[in-house]
């Protein structure tokens, strides 16, 4: 049958979203015809070209004007010059759009950027502007390698202006997020369908889209027409039910239309508005693998039109049917079709063979490095393992099958695939989307990748654990990682202990220290408003969060507040009786058909810390620029808060017990471990020829130079341990090497210069 999963707008602008290429993998392997849009990517070129900017000011002028007027009414001149110097300019931004979006797709004429930068008729906006008055303030001209930061305002710009005048639900990246997320019926999330950007923009793209890719598909199969709408975040959700209303109203019963995905996996679960059986058939559940599997061997599919009555008898695995006003329950277990999804789960490949990669923008928004990693580069997103193989942090929702279905990936499968793909699309760079990438896995294919020659450069989520030793760390770095973000949620012990990590401070700090120093980029998420939080644990872990940045172990960071979900573990323990510190408020029922989304729940006090977030991320920008840094934590407050009962040397001590651990690293090296050895160190170079007996080594290891007495090593044996080098040639070395003990002993000066030993 045919098969056609929709990515609805919007999402980064960066990259395709996963999902669509996991479920059209899957699909194809199912033996249908199938394939896979990113709508999100044609809604923003819609509106972000000539044509689409043409019709945006002709929509909106009259508006914007009137706007301006009533600005400077109420005495604010400075949103009235703004509002109306994108009407005055509206040909020059008419002019200059595709220039801009093909800047940041990687293309344009370089020598038009010159006329960007410099010109007074190239169109200006807010945030152009305050960019140009930064690098004046810094003492320096602009240059022309500042275009792309420029095109990048230029679009923040313009997209200001369409939500300050056409359509205050747009932003770049999302589209009515706050609709959806709020306490809401789905009543009320329906009247957010009939917005202006989705009337006059998105309605086009569908509309193209139907005549091109509906229109193309075989009439004789046509009746036998399964859609997947995936709804990643809730910035999608709005855009994927107007998506389903069309496709209702231009197909009628062609069509099984069915929504998934992140945001229906955890806000959806218990949604049964008998209404949505206007727009979609069914709701499948988590990887849905397995619900579509249950819906292939059904023979509802066989009719579209008479699907719901033929299930009434036999409802499917996690899929919620909708139809004639009635809803059909999923069965949440099935031991054979669980079978069937881990099987599908550890050999599948994502097919991005749909996309074309060179249409996302490579934003360029911020200097920092680790931020600019998620927006600046058209990663090919995978994974190494669905679900944590940790899965048991109190706060998470590890009731979910995204966190609590470990299931790892054959990862050398995985690797031949994504190498494909990378070179069919010329994109070199993964984006790991695992919730920790479990180390063994992500050494095979850093592993893998060596062996290849290192192609790939790959960055994901991992855990600030143990396991990430320096050596491992080198490794990892050596092969192509480039970049890890990991939740250290609260930079203190006990509190760390209270949402059962599963880490402790030492083995972050060591985790951080050991990435660091090999020249990877590491992100931090901290929480705070915990259920147990004081103001005393919040003072304590933004001192501790000070010292990381003092020490250098951190390039980014974020604060969030805490929310409680129906599917933490903290709640199912409260539930159970447990968690007395816990005070949960029962979701408001009163609404006719019922709250919308409903993972998150109240608690008693979840407010009571909302005054600490201005502060906390205050102090965090600072830091993360080297500003601030001595400044007592308490001195960010402008309400009395106590202070800290951290050491202003914690984290000192904790680098040296990591160092003193490293140092002591030799030990573990005998005629066993030595199985896991790695020469990472460049080639030895021959020094002092002229006296043999002072000859000596020398070599390059991360970016220091080392030397040892040359009569200590034999060369050929390190360069045999190179990550790229082949199996049958790593396993002859270390023959040699386990063969002799006084080989083992010399190597043993060699590790932390070049030489790793790994735990695994
Ligand atoms: S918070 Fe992260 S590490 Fe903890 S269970 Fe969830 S996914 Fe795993």
């Amino acid at each position: 049958m045919n098969v056609i999963t929709i990515i609805p707008p919007l999402v980064q602008l960066n990259a395709p979203y996963p999902s669509g290429a996991y479920l059209t993998s899957f699909f194809k392997k199912e033996g249908h015809d199938a394939q896979w849009a990113d709508l999100s990517i044609e809604l923003f070129y819609e509106i972000f070209s000539r044509s689409g900017l043409e019709k945006l000011f002709s929509l909106s002028e009259k508006t914007a004007l009137s706007m301006a007027d009533k600005a400077e009414k109420n005495g604010d001149d400075n949103t009235a010059f703004n509002i109306r110097r994108y009407i005055s300019q509206k040909e020059n931004w008419i002019e200059w759009i595709d220039f801009i979006t093909a800047v940041l797709s990687g293309g344009g004429a370089r020598e038009k950027e010159h006329q960007f930068l410099y010109s007074p008729f190239a169109p200006r906006g807010q945030r152009m502007e305050n960019f140009l008055e930064q690098l004046a303030q810094d003492g320096r001209e602009p240059s022309v390698d500042d275009v792309r930061f420029l095109c990048s305002y230029a679009l923040a710009d313009l997209a200001d202006y369409i939500t300050a005048v056409f359509d205050k639900e747009f932003s770049l990246i999302r589209y009515a997020e706050a609709l959806t997320v709020d306490e809401r019926t789905f009543a009320e999330v329906e009247k957010g369908l009939d917005s202006p950007i989705l009337e006059h923009f998105y309605k086009t793209v569908l509309e193209r889209w139907g005549t091109t890719v509906i229109g193309g598909l075989d009439p004789a199969i046509f009746s036998k027409t399964l859609i997947c709408i995936s709804i990643p975040f809730a910035g999608t959700f709005i855009p994927a039910l107007y998506t389903a209303r069309f496709l209702k109203s231009q197909y009628g019963q062609k069509f099984f239309i069915c929504i998934g995905g992140g945001f229906v996996n955890t806000e959806l679960r218990e949604l049964r508005d008998a209404s949505l059986g206007k727009y979609i058939d069914a709701i499948s559940y988590d990887r849905g693998y397995g619900s579509y599997k249950a819906l292939f061997d059904n023979t509802v599919l066989e009719s579209v039109e008479t699907a719901a009555e033929s299930m009434i008898a036999n409802p499917l695995y996690k899929l919620r049917i909708f139809k004639n006003g009635k809803v059909i329950e999923p069965v949440w277990q099935d031991e054979k079709l669980e079978k069937y999804e881990t099987e599908i789960t550890a050999q599948i490949i994502p097919d991005y063979s749909d996309i074309d990669f060179s249409r996302y923008l490579r934003m360029c928004d911020d200097k920092n490095a680790m931020h600019r990693i998620w927006t600046d580069g058209s990663w090919i997103k995978a994974y190494l393992a669905h679900g944590c193989y940790w899965h048991r942090c109190a706060f998470c929702d590890t009731q979910l099958d995204y966190v609590c279905a470990y299931r790892p990936v054959e990862v050398r499968n995985l690797y031949e695939g994504l190498l494909k793909t990378a070179r069919e699309k010329n994109v070199y760079g993964i984006h790991f989307v695992d919730e920790a990438m479990p180390p063994v896995a992500l050494k095979k294919f850093a592993l893998e990748n060596a062996r290849h020659g290192n192609p790939l450069y790959f960055w994901g989520n991992i855990r600030f654990e143990k396991a990430f030793t320096k050596d491992l760390a080198a490794f990892l770095s050596y092969c192509g990682l480039g970049g890890v973000s990991a939740g250290l949620e609260v930079a203190a012990e006990s509190g760390l202990e209270n949402i059962n990590k599963g880490t402790d401070i030492s083995s972050i700090v060591s985790a951080c220290a050991a990435l660091k120093e090999a020249g990877v980029l590491v992100h931090a998420y901290m929480i705070f408003g915990f259920w147990y939080d004081t103001t005393q644990t919040i003072i304590d872990s933004m001192e501790t969060l000070r010292q990381f940045y003092s020490a250098g172990l951190l390039d980014s960071c974020f604060w969030h507040k805490f929310v409680l979900t129906k599917n933490s573990t903290v709640y199912t323990e409260w539930k159970e009786g447990k968690q007395k510190k816990l005070q949960p408020i029962e979701l408001k029922s009163d609404k006719k058909g019922g709250l919308f989304a409903r993972n998150n729940i109240h608690f008693k006090g979840e407010n009571q810390y909302d005054k600490f977030q201005l502060p906390l991320e205050n102090s965090l920008n600072c830091w993360m620029h080297g500003d601030g840094l001595e400044k007592k934590v308490q001195k960010w407050f402008d309400f009395p808060v106590p202070p800290p009962t951290v050491g202003r040397d914690f984290i000192e001590k904790k680098i040296e017990e990591y160092e003193e651990k490293n140092r002591k690293r030799g030990a573990g090296l005998n005629d066993k471990t030595a199985q896991n050895l790695w020469w990472l160190g460049g080639t030895p170079v021959l020094c002092g020829l002229s006296n043999s007996s002072a000859s000596e080594y020398r070599w390059l290891y991360l970016m220091e130079e080392q030397s040892v007495p040359s009569k200590l090593i034999d060369i050929d044996i390190l360069l045999a341990l190179r990550p790229e080098v082949t199996e049958e040639v790593r396993v002859a070395a270390l023959n040699t090497i386990t063969a002799s003990p006084s080989v083992i002993s010399n190597l043993k000066k060699l590790l932390g210069r070049g030489l790793v030993l790994l735990d695994f």
